[in-house]
């Protein structure tokens, strides 16, 4: 997977991704990510890459023609075909990002992101190259590139490689429908508080009973819209009833 990033702010993205567990699995060739600086590709002498609103009102939008171009030199030097390929620009008027869509996105060789920035981009480029607008929740950002990383971070760790084996992230909240369960680890006892016994029994099936509890629980509280859903496709199992065996010779139930 090559993820493209069209942005004004390279070195952001870069320093971010660079780093940690996308940046180790970069460097190993898992994943690649490449940042293209929009300004580049400007057409004029002062290398400016945004202008005034058209109908007046406040900052500054960023101009098509730049835009267009970086995108067309990304598209020019790739041998991806088109359905495997996905451009997608970072907005907060965009369907919000879940586990869902980042399992969908794993699927592309390659996703072009564009990193808005002021009061957003010249909707006529954004027409004619973004198939899907994504936002990462409902708030402003001064810019696309914190999205950027977030989807990329969030769509890398599904890939083969990047993460030690595919329970890393199966069993995690979201993924598994539900939150997850409290995690613990050593020293056994800190500020004086233990580490919950059944967590340090060894007992496999006791374990995983607990932690089902705990992430219900959580799930329950904080998140009743995942717990109802959880619940719907996971219907208790209804309880057998004990069959009381007649003494023989007595007339059966009616
Ligand atoms: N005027 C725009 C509006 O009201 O929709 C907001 C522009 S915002 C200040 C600048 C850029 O930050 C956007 O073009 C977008 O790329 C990015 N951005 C801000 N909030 C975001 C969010 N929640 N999700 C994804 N991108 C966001």
């Amino acid at each position: 997977m090559k993820f493209d990033i069209m942005t004004l702010f390279p070195e952001m993205v870069t320093a971010i991704l660079s780093e940690s567990i996308i940046g180790r699995a970069a460097k190993a060739g898992y994943l690649q990510f490449e940042c293209h600086n929009i300004r580049d590709f400007s057409e004029n002498k002062h290398r400016t890459v945004d202008d005034t609103p058209s109908g007046g009102g406040m900052g500054m939008v960023m101009a098509a023609p730049p835009i267009y171009n970086c995108f067309a030199s990304i598209i020019n030097n790739k041998e991806v075909k088109d359905e495997k390929r996905r451009v997608i620009y970072m907005s907060p008027k965009g369907q919000l990002l879940t586990q869902k869509k980042a399992e969908e996105l794993k699927a592309y060789d390659n996703i072009i992101i564009l990193c808005g920035h002021y009061e957003g981009v010249d909707q006529r480029v954004l027409d004619e190259i973004v198939d899907e607008e994504i936002s990462v929740g409902d708030y402003v950002l001064t810019g696309g590139e914190l999205p950027a990383c977030i989807l990329v971070d969030c769509v890398s760790r599904l890939l083969d490689g990047v993460l030690a084996a595919p329970e890393c992230y199966e069993d995690e909240s979201i993924a598994s429908g539900l939150l997850e369960y409290p995690q613990y680890t050593r020293p056994a006892v800190f500020h004086g508080v233990e580490i919950p016994p059944v967590l340090m029994s060894g007992h496999h099936k006791k374990i995983d009973e607990w932690r089902l509890e705990q992430s219900l629980l959580i799930t329950k509280e904080r998140r009743p819209d995942l717990y109802l859903e959880y619940m719907r496709l996971h219907p208790p199992k209804p309880e057998k009833k004990k069959r009381v065996k007649k003494p023989k010779g007595e007339a059966p139930n009616e």
